[in-house]
Formats: structure tokens, C-alpha cells, sequence
């Protein structure tokens, strides 16, 4: 049997990246997937791909959550687990500087939008069609939920909104005996699309800016989307019944420590 056999799980983001791996390795260990994302031809191939289904849900959306929802109940008559996953930073949007002085309120707002709201109405929805029979909700927070990101503030703020409305979502649901569980993820440096405009125009750039990352990270090297998606397929099976309103970080150490800490040099005594 599969770790999550027989389970409905639904993935927003679902087309690229961390969303797409998740994807396979929840409909490899028996789910069956449904995929959203504003991405809508990669969506569906992956959807075919895995024997599972697309729907298109632009997360900031109430209007297509509310459609969504329906839709799934209408057919499946349940959701399991529901991986709030859909983000962005607000470089590939070209939404102008992001740092705290000279963001425009449009763009803080619009990242939010997509980042907190996103997360919210999957919460909200979520819940509406998993309350008789129980299910997981995992809402994908970041590193940057927990540290402040100067050069993109309000993707760090939104995170930071993500990681505290879980553990409400987690309390309310178990005040309310609705056997939902919700926790939140907190990666760091997955290599993924995401980073692409962070990465140069060249190959050569691409592995110089790597190989700088890689530096900063304990463990050595970036992390890859299958090492988030084993932590999704952890939390939405049965494995994980008794945890809930935690935060798992996935980040090879990066927050574990300061990079300021005292080195121990040789000529140190004790
Ligand atoms: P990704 O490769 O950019 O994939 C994200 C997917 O979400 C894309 O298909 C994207 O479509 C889609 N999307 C964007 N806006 C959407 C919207 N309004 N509604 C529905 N779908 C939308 O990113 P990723 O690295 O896999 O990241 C997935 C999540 O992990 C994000 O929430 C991100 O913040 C979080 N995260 C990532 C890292 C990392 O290092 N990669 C670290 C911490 C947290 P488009 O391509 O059209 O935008």
C-alpha cells in the first residue's frame, strides 16, 4: 500500500517546482492528485501525466476557490490534504524594488495578495469540504517566514502571516473536533524556477551564483524539490496524526545558526 493510498489531495501551484514534485510523489504513493495553478498547459500534461486532474485557480482568487471547492466535492465527495503551495517573490512579476523604503504599496499588496490570501482562502475553503471527514492542510511558509529578507520584504512578511495563521487554523480546527491537522513548511534555497531571475542571464552566471549560495548553506549545496515534497507527503499521510501547528524547516541548516557566530580557531584554548 501506498503512504497515502485512497487519499484526495490538491496541490495550488502545481505545474513547476516544488508543486510538481509533490504532485508525482503523492500520486506514486497512491493519491490522487488534483492540480491547480495559473500555469495551464504544463498543469494539465502533469495532471495527465500522473492520472490525476487540473483545475485553473489563480490562488488570490475567492470566486475561483469557491468554484474549485465545488468542484472537488462535487466529484470526489472529500479532500485529504490540501498543499496551499502557490507563491511568488515579486521579481518575475516586475513589481519594481521589494526592499522596505522603496516598494510601492501596490506591489506589497499584490504579493500579499497572492502569498497570505492565497494560503487564507485555501484554509477557508479547505476546511468547508474537509470538516466531516477530517484531513491535512500544509500551508508553505519559507525561511523567510522567520528571518527578515531586506531585499524582498514583503514576500518575508507575507510568510511570516502564513506561519502564525497556521497555528490559528491548527487550534480552531482541533477547538471544533474537526480532525484537521495544518502545519507549515519553511524551506530554503530549493532550486527551482523560482530563483531564475536571481540567477544572471548566463549559464556561467547561473553556476557562479550556485556555487556563492551553495557557500552560505551548512550542508553545502541548494536544495532540490523532492526534499519538500517528501516533508508534504509526511504531513498529509497518517504517519504525522498527531502533529499539528508545527513549523518543519527544510533548508540544510541555514537557520540552525549565524553565519556571525565565533569561529573556533587553533589557537583557542578550551
Ligand atoms: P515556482 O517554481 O515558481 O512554482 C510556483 C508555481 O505557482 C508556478 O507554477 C507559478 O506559476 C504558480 N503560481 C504563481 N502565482 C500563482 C497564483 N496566483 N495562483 C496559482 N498559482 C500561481 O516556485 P517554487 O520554488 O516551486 O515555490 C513554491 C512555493 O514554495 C512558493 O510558495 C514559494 O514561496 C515557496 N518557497 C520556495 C523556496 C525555494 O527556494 N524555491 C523556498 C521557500 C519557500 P508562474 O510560473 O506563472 O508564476
Amino acid at each position: 500500500m501506498g503512504r497515502v493510498q485512497n487519499k484526495i489531495a490538491l496541490i495550488t501551484g502545481g505545474s513547476r517546482g516544488i508543486g510538481l514534485a509533490t504532485a508525482r510523489l503523492l500520486a506514486s504513493e497512491g493519491a490522487t492528485v488534483i492540480i491547480t495553478d495559473i500555469l495551464v498547459d504544463e498543469g494539465k500534461s502533469v495532471a495527465d501525466s500522473i492520472r490525476g486532474k487540473f483545475y485553473a485557480l489563480n490562488v488570490g482568487n475567492e470566486h475561483e476557490w469557491q468554484g474549485v471547492i465545488r468542484a472537488v466535492g462535487k466529484e470526489f465527495g472529500k479532500l485529504d490534504i490540501l498543499f496551499n503551495n502557490a507563491g511568488i517573490i515579486g521579481f518575475s512579476q516586475k513589481l519594481g524594488p521589494q526592499d522596505p523604503e522603496n516598494i510601492s504599496l501596490k506591489a506589497w499588496q499584490y504579493v500579499h495578495k497572492i502569498n497570505l490570501d492565497g494560503a487564507f482562502l485555501g484554509c477557508k475553503y479547505g476546511i468547508s469540504l474537509m470538516k466531516d471527514q477530517g484531513g491535512s492542510i500544509i500551508n508553505m511558509s519559507s525561511r523567510s517566514g522567520i528571518v527578515g529578507i531586506p531585499g524582498a520584504s514583503a514576500y518575508a512578511s507575507s510568510k511570516a502571516a502564513i506561519r502564525n495563521h497556521t497555528k490559528s487554523v491548527a487550534l480552531y480546527c482541533a477547538e471544533n473536533g474537526y480532525n484537521i491537522r495544518c502545519n507549515s513548511l519553511h524551506p530554503g534555497a530549493i532550486l527551482t524556477p523560482l530563483w531564475d531571475p536571481m540567477l544572471g542571464n548566463t549559464e556561467s552566471e547561473r553556476q557562479e551564483m550556485i556555487t556563492t549560495i551553495s557557500s552560505t548553506i551548512p550542508l553545502g549545496h541548494m536544495g532540490e524539490p523532492m526534499d519538500v515534497a517528501y516533508a508534504v507527503l509526511y504531513l498529509g499521510s497518517e504517519e504525522s496524526k498527531y502533529i499539528t501547528g508545527i513549523e518543519l524547516t527544510i533548508d540544510g541548516g541555514i537557520l540552525a545558526g549565524s553565519s556571525a557566530s565565533p569561529k573556533k580557531h587553533s589557537s583557542c584554548k578550551g
